[in-house]
């Protein structure tokens, strides 16, 4: 199995998950925009059982479309994003793409999101997608 290690840019923070990620998408909501200052995040969810975190975060919480409470935790000193912890899914947390340590690594399966979409934010029309989140998940 991989082990999908990554973090933030100063190093501060890192990652080693042992798990096989339940989804990887790229999501077009608001938060995720805000979030990365652009049009959309690339995301891995995981289950927070094979994932050991370490260094230190600062959170902030977020009130998502669907009323659900999100907290991002992101790197105090270099500023980069690094989890997301849902408070409906409290056994998993979401990681962006950026920052494995191998990006290439990451599969997109869908697309989510895709009502708060900009028409500049091309994505491969391909992937299915969906204009809010995956019935599925
Ligand atoms: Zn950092
Ligand atoms: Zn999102």
């Amino acid at each position: 199995m991989r082990t999908y290690t990554g973090g933030c840019a100063c190093g501060a923070n890192r990652y080693e998950i042992n798990t096989e990620p339940l989804l990887m998408a790229h999501c077009q909501c608001r938060d995720c925009q805000e979030a990365t200052g652009s049009g959309h995040a690339s995301v891995l969810v995981f289950p927070k059982s094979g994932a050991k975190l370490s260094g230190s975060v600062t959170e902030y919480s977020t009130k998502a479309d669907s009323g659900e409470t999100k907290k991002r935790a992101f790197c105090p000193t270099c500023g980069s994003p690094l989890y997301t912890f849902l408070e409906s899914m409290p056994e998993v947390f979401v990681i962006k793409a950026g920052s494995l340590d191998d990006p290439t690594v990451f599969q997109p399966q869908m697309v989510v999101y895709t009502d708060s979409g900009c028409a500049w934010d091309y994505i491969d029309p391909a992937l299915p997608s969906y204009p809010k989140m995956s019935p599925s998940t």
